[in-house]
């Protein structure tokens, strides 16, 4: 092989000259035999240490020892130093290390022995790299934390929606990380009853954004959690749909908070029926949905006949007894889709979706046999059981009419005294005010 001449040693030259990091091979005699400038910069070597042509790595180590460069001064001073280095470049051992600098930069040295007795090694400036390092393992140690002392769990799909990542979600669910990875949300987080996660499911197929969408979900100990979940898909660079990343967070505590406040803002506490504010949204609804569909819409007031005689005679608490009895006869025998509310005192109102008035009476009077009919346990010893009747009002609205609750409950309440005037225990409707029966 022909020896390198002059113009290939330029070019060489040039091209260490070209390269990003600093470089540097030394011979077997740890003389220094090639450098390029960015070697000099980085290190911030003066140009008197190059004044007599490339240095030895002796003179080097030394002139780095006396400026710090390896630390403070241990015993022994610089030349001790110094010749450690040199000792440990005899053993000749490939090896990466990284160097902080005096000047707050960081070095990576990478060293590498040449055959022949010498080694190359190359220094790159690292400072950047460490420093964006540093920064990313920050944010990721805060994400960390803050998931793991916050009721929540992130995740991420895969473009068929199965887990491809998942942080927090043990200390939430019960499962594992490994547990989920690969499967669908809907397949694992679901109650078997009723799927909420379907929900979630449904629109990621769509690819909505989901925000704090409240989901009932299992645990791995089958026990209920309630999630506010919030996600977005996710899309590639070029455009192309990659999946979903989201974010759940445990809102069980709070969610049973707010159904237990519902219950007692919508129910009556004595009877557990729906109370006047639940009647009034639920009528509000079915008006509008009577009047787009077309269909009728019938009340029943149901008032408690001589319901004073009873609590002066037995009692009140016997009185509670007997209304609780109303609400238990009225409720079973209506259809889930009918309402029944406690009105007022011994009044009760009823909501029957999609019945005219005809149909109306007969429930009207099917639930009147049937309270005429039940026997109420007092608790008493005088009096053991008690029968009690009540008179029923019923009137339709028709979809051409558009009345409030009120107007609607005057018809039903006009309907009421004509059958309390007729005798009580029967069932009147509002149009002709005539008994039925
Ligand atoms: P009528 O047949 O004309 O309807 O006679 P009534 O005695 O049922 O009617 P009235 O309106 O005179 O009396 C209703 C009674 O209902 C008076 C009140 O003490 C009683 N009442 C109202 N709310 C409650 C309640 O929560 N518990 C009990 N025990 N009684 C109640
Ligand atoms: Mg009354
Ligand atoms: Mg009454």
């Amino acid at each position: 092989m022909d020896k390198p001449n002059a113009g290939y040693q330029d070019s060489l030259q040039t091209i260490i000259d070209f390269l990003p990091g600093g470089i540097t091979m030394f011979n077997a005699e740890q003389q220094m035999v090639v450098c390029n400038q960015n070697f000099r910069t980085l290190l911030e070597f003066p140009d008197s240490l190059f004044a007599d042509g490339l240095p030895t790595l002796r003179a080097l180590a030394l002139f780095n020892a006396e400026r710090g460069e390896y630390g403070e001064y241990k015993e022994g001073g610089a030349q001790v130093i110094a010749d450690q280095v040199c000792e440990r470049a005899r053993t000749r051992q490939p090896h990466v290390f990284e160097r902080q600098r005096p000047n707050g930069t960081t070095l990576e040295i990478r060293g590498e022995p040449l055959p022949g007795g010498g080694w190359v090694s190359i220094y790159t400036d690292i400072t950047e790299r460490k420093r964006d390092e540093e920064a990313l393992r920050r944010v990721k140690d805060m994400m960390s934390a803050a998931i793991s002392f916050s009721p929540t769990f992130i995740w991420e799909t895969d473009a068929a929606g199965n887990y491809t990542h998942l942080q927090g979600v043990e200390h939430i669910l019960g499962f594992a990380e490994s547990d989920l990875l690969g499967q669908q949300r809907g397949s694992t987080l679901c109650d078997p009853t009723h799927c909420d996660n379907c929900e979630v499911g449904r629109r990621m197929q769509a690819r909505e954004s989901i925000e704090r969408l409240v989901v009932e979900s299992r645990s791995k100990a089958g026990a209920s959690v309630w999630l506010s979940t919030s996600a977005q898909p996710v899309f590639d660079q070029g455009g192309a749909y990659t999946g979903y990343r989201g974010v759940d967070v445990d809102v069980t505590e709070i969610t049973l908070a707010r159904q237990a406040l519902e219950q007692i803002a919508l129910h009556d506490t004595l009877t557990g029926l729906a109370n006047r504010r639940k009647f009034q949204d639920r009528y509000e609804l079915e008006r509008l949905r009577q009047a787009r569909l077309g269909l009728p819409l019938t009340l029943v007031l149901v008032d408690v006949d001589h319901f004073k005689q009873v609590n002066d005679t037995w009692g009140h608490i016997v009185g509670d007894v007997c209304l609780k009895a109303v609400a238990n006869v009225l409720s079973s025998h209506l259809r889930t889709i009918d309402l029944v509310a406690r009105f007022g005192g011994e009044e009760f109102l009823i909501l029957l979706s999609d019945a005219n008035l005809t149909e109306g009476a007969l429930v009207a009077e099917k639930l009147r046999r049937a309270l005429e009919g039940t026997v109420i346990e007092t608790g008493l010893a005088a009096q053991p059981a008690l029968q009690i009747t009540a008179s029923f009002g019923v009137t339709t609205l028709l979809p051409s009419e558009d009345l409030s609750l009120e107007a609607v409950i005057e018809r039903a309440d006009g309907a009421v005294y004509a059958a309390k005037h007729s005798g009580r225990n029967r069932v009147c409707s509002a149009e002709s005010a005539v008994a039925t029966v």
